[in-house]
């Protein structure tokens, strides 16, 4: 488990033997198969939950395929690079989504999001942690029943590096065209993201998604609400990708607000995404933007 730059193409990448033994249960429930996300499993490993009537409404476990371990001594030895993996389990039900969410079901998600960010970021290994969300085998989940993850991390990834770069010089976003606000939060879709239909909720207050705030979760998780409506409405239930770009905790830059990329997966990429590294934006931005604008 460590973070390496390729000999032939001068990118980094993470080495991780372990992953590969990931058991796909796509075949889920429905086929006899156990969910072990589904109340009765793993009860007893839970490193946060929320409760209501005593049982839990949201809770995060150990990722068992973790990217990263909290190895100190192998780190320590420069062996293996260090981080915590979690599972973030958003339901009790196993068929129940980001699709179905009410808002109040949305608060608790986001409430253990900042509870497992604060604790995992908080490790003075760490330099960078992330949580994303893989909805559905082709954007990537293994399992069907609704999650996210979190991992942090004793580096800063290049992605967020890049960011950071290009505020330097330029404003992150270029032209955006906001489809929905409120206090706290704005969303809108960026006119060249990398990936066609991509939006973004940036927060207008902070670098850092720690100091998330009571009310912020509120206005956040109304937005969440909202834009997943808006994408059943547009595109129906398809497989999506979210992940929160929050600013390291080591490093400045005041332009930067934290913020989450919504990728509904509506196409998919083969050779010549992998041999040029470039995605084909087929955005109608004109077009999105009518569909999914409520403020018009
Ligand atoms: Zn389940
Ligand atoms: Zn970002």
């Amino acid at each position: 488990m460590k973070l390496v730059t390729n000999k032939h193409t001068g990118r980094q990448v993470l080495i991780n033997k372990l992953r590969d033994s990931r058991e796909n249960d796509f075949i889920g429930k429905e086929e006899g198969k156990e969910c072990p996300f589904c109340p009765g499993e793993n009860e007893e490993k839970a490193n946060f939950t929320i409760e209501e009537d005593g049982k839990w409404v949201v809770k995060a476990i150990d990722n068992k395929y973790p990217a990263l371990v909290t190895n100190i001594e192998e780190y320590q030895k420069n062996k293996c690079d260090y981080g915590k993996h979690e599972v973030l389990i958003e339901t009790r039900e196993h068929l129940r989504n980001f699709y179905d969410f009410t808002i109040e079901e949305f608060e608790n998600i986001i409430k253990m999001y900042r509870n497992r960010f604060i604790e995992l970021d908080g490790d003075e290994n760490v330099e960078y942690t992330i949580i994303y969300k893989n909805h559905l085998k082709s954007a990537g989940a293994s399992k069907i029943h609704s999650h996210s993850q979190i991992l942090s991390m004793s580096f800063i990834p290049p992605e967020i590096k890049r960011e950071i770069k290009t505020l330097k010089k330029y404003s992150l976003w270029g032209d955006k065209k906001i489809i929905t606000e409120n206090k706290n939060f704005e969303v809108f879709i960026p006119e060249d993201s990398y990936l066609s239909g991509e939006m973004i909720i940036e927060n207008r207050n902070s670098g850092r998604f720690n100091d998330i705030k009571d009310e912020e979760i509120v206005d956040l998780a109304e937005s969440f609400k909202e834009i997943f409506s808006k994408i059943n409405e547009v595109y129906g239930t398809i497989p999506f990708n979210i992940y929160i770009h929050s600013l390291p905790k080591n490093i400045k830059s005041p332009k930067f607000k934290w913020h989450v990329h919504v990728i509904p997966r509506k196409g998919k990429f083969g050779g010549f995404e992998l041999g040029t590294g470039l995605y084909v934006n087929s955005l109608d931005l004109d077009e999105m933007y009518s569909k999914f604008c409520t403020n018009k």
